[in-house]
């Protein structure tokens, strides 16, 4: 009796605790926040999964640290968006390829699909997660790619990735009826920089970026001045924010807009190029989209729920 007790008490934190007694059969690196999410909703406890980019970093302009260097060497699988979002880490993420496993999941989209970039001509816009419908495509090579590093898990991969789609397409079902209850002259949404491309032409925007724009020069007051023309002709009742928005610009189109007789409101910071805060509903792809979603539509007049699709956005 007493024998057994202790045998018990000898076998008890390995009969507790499986899950930490032997790691996760393979390493994924992710670089952005939104491919990290897809490849933990489908590879779950069968990846150990690291994510470069978190909440707030601009993976434009992303550089590695040394312990990010030792994650990507010491990883099975990288998965990276590609179509040259992460512009800094491109060439080491090439480098790596030659002896490991490393997939650009957003240049699996057709390119006859894409749209070209804002700033050079000969390549493509890479913010297609602000589409859920490019997204699919993207959710499908994470899944690919993890079933090809670990063939034993495809089956689990198949079944998760089945389940997070049916999200993504509620998430695309929602989208449209929400902002679809914007009215017609409102759609338009000026934001601080050019990731909302694909946003636009999904949900029938208009998008109209302010980045870059100098009140200093007279080619950027005439650009503020047909800003303020728009927002006035069309009654667009508010502008969108992204902390690296410059706050002259946006007193400029305000103060414009306001000597025409027309108030303009902030509509609220939109989640451009990174997740939210990790833990939260906004650190997740359908999260970060629903805050999106239901911020544009209720500050330029359509209807939706304060709490988003899932009743879960921070109030
Ligand atoms: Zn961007």
């Amino acid at each position: 009796m007493r024998f057994l007790r202790i045998l018990t008490v000898m076998l008890l934190p390995f009969l507790a605790t499986p899950a930490l007694a032997q790691s996760a059969p393979i390493k994924v690196v992710a670089t952005t926040g939104m491919i990290a999410d897809a490849a933990n909703q489908i590879g779950g406890d069968l990846i150990e999964l690291k994510t470069l980019m978190g909440a707030g970093v601009d993976p434009h302009s992303f550089r590695q640290t040394r312990s990010d260097i030792l994650a990507l060497m010491n990883a099975d699988l990288i998965l990276w968006n590609g179509l040259y979002l992460e512009a800094q880490l491109e060439p080491l993420l090439l480098d790596l390829a030659q002896s490991r496993t490393v997939v650009a999941v957003a240049e699996a989209i057709p390119q006859d699909t894409l749209s070209s970039h804002p700033e050079y001509e000969d390549r493509f816009d890479p913010h297609v997660w602000m589409d859920p419908t490019l997204w699919r495509t993207v959710v499908l090579a994470v899944r690919d790619a993890l079933s090809a590093s670990y063939p034993e898990g495809a089956a689990i991969f198949e079944a998760n990735a089945a389940q997070h789609l049916a999200e993504i397409d509620r998430l695309a079902a929602y989208a449209q009826s929400s902002l679809s209850s914007v009215p017609e002259a409102a759609r338009v949404l000026v934001t601080a920089h050019d990731a909302f491309g694909y946003f636009g032409r999904a949900f029938d925007f208009e998008v109209l970026g302010i980045q870059g724009i100098s009140t200093a020069s007279e080619a950027g007051l005439l650009q503020i001045s047909t800003l303020v023309d728009t927002l006035v002709a069309r009654q667009i009742g508010a502008i969108f924010v992204e902390s690296s928005v410059s706050d002259r610009n946006i007193r400029a189109l305000q103060e414009g807009a306001a000597a025409q007789g027309h108030a303009v409101a902030i509509g609220g910071e939109l989640y451009s190029d990174a997740i939210g805060p990790e833990g939260s509903y906004e650190g997740t792809y359908i999260g970060m989209l629903d805050h999106n979603i239901t911020t544009i539509t209720r500050a330029l007049g359509g209807t939706a729920p304060a709490g988003g699709m899932n009743g879960a956005l921070t109030p």
